[in-house]
């Protein structure tokens, strides 16, 4: 029988399901019993140019519409999106093995929230009126074209939305190409705009590995690429699309600082800790890995996280009850089981986890190191795992050249009663989202994205407006052309 998470087909072009059984099957494991649920099919050439073409020819007509008409199709698709969250909830289980107890709240609802959001802004995108004397200047802002989205696997609904909605918005088409390692929720995301009136060829979802994301970036016709994925995959997508002077938007990787100071909440501490280092299973970008604790609260704060920690619930992510998901496949447990094993070589003290979860499926246990220096592996890299390095400190002054000592610049928090500290301290961090006594909140209202090599661009808010148009100016002249000769 097949299985409930099996697509009607792997693509979803023209507003409507393709197929193209040539392409390099892709298996979908469920993360939580190693378990094959579904197939679909690598873009073979002719699915890339089909998907391109038809969204290219669509664009035109979809940016001359108003935008309040584009933005009732937006909001409708939000509709649609939480009335059925349940299944969608589900779906990015099978898809991604997070709980469903996060999903039902943190995936669907998220990609709505997009929707609705951008739905409600494309009626206000104005240009300005400039005056200069008796002539004028006005300015348009303008959809980009084609863009194309490349995701990563941790998020595939949101992210699918996160960069769909945005720009749609503004009058651009999009082709859309999931991660391999979860290539299901897209499709739905492009499934319900159209149920909703998005016209055909707006927003297309093709799958495939690098190299589909590699064609789509290099491809003459697009005008635009948002990836959200891995910082080595960011410098080759951003050197590929300025080849061809394409906007980007880049979100990528970090290893982000947590700094709580003695005077700290400490339940609230390890809280936003726990927050910032477990959800999905520890698989977010934007998560704070490096956890800055002051000297004068270390072993309290160390005792504390450990007993909470202790109370995860690891099982069947279907299970409501569950709290703490597998790894997203057998390849990425490896990878963090890997770095567990450097944290120990290297001296880092094992507060709790530390293994693989004596269960079926990819789990690893939430794993608190202490006593991590600087230097060390699991401090410097990024894990995208359940892994938590906690590091002491004395000073303010030390802590924010400490944090601020990496390549990367997503996110950043700080945990103080001392709200004079707790602004100078995220004034100095280089980061782009920062949290004051709170960590991962990530609200479509709010610009999100990273400095350094974290990334280029943002994403939510109305930051991302400028990120998917660009501003036509049109300067007229009432009176006579006044030229030397
Ligand atoms: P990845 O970099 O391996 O892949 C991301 C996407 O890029 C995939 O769809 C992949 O197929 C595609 N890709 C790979 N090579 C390509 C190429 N040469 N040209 C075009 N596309 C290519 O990342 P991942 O392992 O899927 O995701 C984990 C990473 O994503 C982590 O580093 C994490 O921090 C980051 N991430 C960032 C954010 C954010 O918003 N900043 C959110 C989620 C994940």
């Amino acid at each position: 029988m097949t299985h409930p998470a099996q697509p009607k087909a792997s693509h979803f072009i023209n507003g409507e399901y393709v197929e193209d059984t040539a392409g390099t099957p892709i298996p979908v494991i469920y993360a939580a019993t190693g378990e094959q649920i579904a197939t679909v099919h690598a873009a073979t050439p002719a699915i890339v140019e089909q998907a391109l073409s038809t969204a290219k020819a669509a664009q035109k007509a979809w940016a001359k519409m108003t935008g309040t008409e584009r933005g009732r199709i937006l909001r409708r698709a939000a509709d649609i999106m939480r009335e059925r969250n349940h299944d969608l909830s589900v779906l990015e289980t099978y898809d991604t093995g997070k709980p469903l107890q996060e999903t039902l709240v943190a995936d669907a609802t998220s990609g709505a929230d997009a929707l609705e959001y951008f739905g409600g802004l494309a009626g206000s995108l104005t240009g300005e009126h400039i005056p200069m004397g008796e002539d004028w200047v006005y300015t348009v802002r303008e959809a980009l074209g084609l863009c194309v989205g490349i995701g990563a696997w941790n998020y595939p609904t949101q992210i699918a939305c996160w960069k769909g909605a945005p720009a749609l918005a503004c009058g651009n088409s999009m082709v859309f190409k999931p991660s391999e390692t979860t290539p299901l929720c897209a499709l739905k995301v492009a499934e319900i705009l159209h149920e909703a009136g998005a016209p055909a060829g707006i927003y297309n979802v093709i799958q495939g590995m690098g190299e589909v994301g590699g064609a789509l970036v290099t491809d003459p016709r697009v005008d635009k690429v948002s990836l959200t994925g891995s910082v080595p995959t960011g410098k080759k997508v951003y050197a590929a699309a300025a080849e061809g002077m394409k906007h980007v938007t880049m979100e990528l990787g970090g290893k982000s600082p947590l700094i709580i100071f003695d005077d700290a909440d400490i339940d609230n501490a390890v809280g936003g800790a726990i927050n910032g280092n477990f959800y999905s299973s520890g698989q977010v970008c934007s998560n704070g890995t490096r956890v800055f604790v002051q000297k004068g609260i270390k072993e309290k704060f160390l005792a504390r996280l450990a007993e909470r920690t202790g109370n995860a619930i690891l099982g069947d992510p279907m299970d409501e009850a569950t709290s703490f998901g597998p790894m997203v496949t057998e390849n990425q447990m490896n990878i963090v089981l890997g770095y567990i094993e450097k944290g120990k070589e290297e001296g880092a003290r094992l507060i709790c986890g530390g293994k693989r979860a004596d269960m079926d499926g990819f789990f690893v246990e939430p794993t608190v190191f202490a006593d991590v220096t600087d230097d060390m592996t699991i401090a410097r890299e990024e894990i995208f795992g359940p892994v938590m390095s906690v590091l002491d400190f004395d000073t303010e002054e030390e802590v924010v050249a400490r944090a601020n000592d990496t390549e990367f610049g997503l996110s950043a928090g700080v945990f103080t009663k001392d709200f004079t500290r707790a602004h100078r301290v995220i004034g100095n961090l280089e980061a782009g989202s920062c949290f004051i006594n709170s960590y991962n909140d990530a609200p479509v209202e709010a610009p999100f994205g990273g400095v350094k090599a974290s990334g280029v661009g943002r994403e939510n808010s109305k930051e991302a407006i400028k990120h998917f148009s660009q501003v036509k100016s049109v300067y007229v002249r009432m009176g006579d052309v006044e030229a030397a000769f």
